[in-house]
């Protein structure tokens, strides 16, 4: 199979030659219009001075005679050691494990392992940057192998991940020191306590171990990526205070609002915990860089109002993951549950 010709590909290709949005892009949009940065904002800033190369090798109908790859995004399987609570099976191992005992979901969704597909078959020689992703990528099998096979490049070649850092393994941070450079992404929707919350059974002393691991490393930038919804509204300027002093650069989160699953949506809670949650946003936030995720939480508030009540399912839902993963519900979230 010719991976840039992917049936898929070549359709979005057309699309876009024709003017038109695909809908593989709609995501993109959408956190533009939440005045968020974009994968493919990101795409532009890197990569439009190739555009007119580009576009002579492409096809009106799509098809590209490109053969390079400058960047590949792997999936490496949704292999993880986490059941975050915004999670979906199709990302994680555990969760797929818990909706099969509750027979909510007896499929159980793999993403196709795309290193099954032989990644080396791919036109990856001149590739310069690999994203990984899962699950939880550090956890893969196959990841240590790929990083030994792009050695020989691995001085031209810079890594981005998506992780929860609750693992480090010791190859791995040996292997990243021959890289360029390598950019870390660590998802926290909470501090201490409310990490491990909601994203257990992570514990903070480990993720805050290996932070401290790969911030000697100095061909490493470290960012935060958080997911903002119902249960953490109280911790956002916990969130943006740590992101800011442990990202390499002083940075804010990078924010993602959650729109599945929708019980977890802001708006799940009452008018009266919106409200308290604002106050709190807003006595605080002078206190932070000013950013675009900091301009968007602002934004984001301005919208959500809240229902009459606290919504009954969700707390049917809360309560049932506390019971089954024996959590201890901190005072941010109980405030918010009323
Ligand atoms: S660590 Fe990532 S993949 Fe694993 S459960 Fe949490 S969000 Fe999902």
């Amino acid at each position: 199979m010719d991976p840039l010709n992917a049936k898929g590909l070549i359709e979005i290709r057309s699309q876009l030659l024709k003017g038109k949005i695909p809908k593989e892009c709609l995501g993109c949009y959408k956190r533009e219009q939440q005045g968020l940065d974009s994968a493919r904002k990101l795409a532009l800033r890197n990569y439009s001075h190739q555009y007119e190369e580009k576009l002579s090798k492409t096809s009106p109908n799509g098809k590209s005679e490109d053969s390079s790859l400058e960047f590949i995004d792997l999936s490496l399987g949704n292999k993880c050691n986490s059941y975050c609570i915004t999670c979906h099976p199709y990302y994680s191992t555990q969760i797929a494990k818990w909706t099969q005992q509750q027979k909510i979901n007896p499929t159980l969704e793999k993403i196709e392992e795309f290193t099954k597909n032989k990644i080396f078959n791919l036109p990856c020689q001149q590739t310069k940057s690999f994203y990984f992703q899962g699950g939880e990528p550090l956890l893969s099998p196959k990841h240590e192998g790929i990083l030994e096979k792009l050695l020989p490049n691995a001085k031209e070649t810079s890594l981005s991940y998506n992780t929860n850092l609750t693992v480090l393994p010791s190859k791995v941070l040996s292997l990243w020191k021959e890289f360029k450079n390598i950019q870390v992404w660590i998802s926290i929707d909470g501090i201490g306590e409310m990490q491990e919350y909601l994203r257990p059974p992570i514990k903070w002393e480990r993720l805050t171990r290996n932070l401290a691991l790969i911030r000697q490393l100095p061909n490493v930038e470290i960012n935060f990526t958080s997911v903002v919804h119902a249960l953490n509204l109280l911790s956002l300027n916990d969130i943006f205070t740590f992101a800011e002093k442990n990202s390499t650069q002083n940075k804010a989160p990078q924010l993602i609002f959650l729109e599945t699953p929708s019980l977890l949506k802001p708006d799940s809670l009452s008018k009266g915990s919106i409200e308290e949650a604002k106050k709190e946003w807003e006595g605080s936030r002078h206190n932070l860089t000013p950013s675009v995720s900091r301009d968007s939480i602002d934004k984001f508030f301005t919208k959500i109002k809240g229902a009459k009540t606290l919504s009954p399912y969700l707390l049917v839902f809360i309560r049932k993951l506390e019971k089954d993963y024996q959590l201890i519900r901190p005072d941010k979230v109980s405030k918010l549950l009323k």
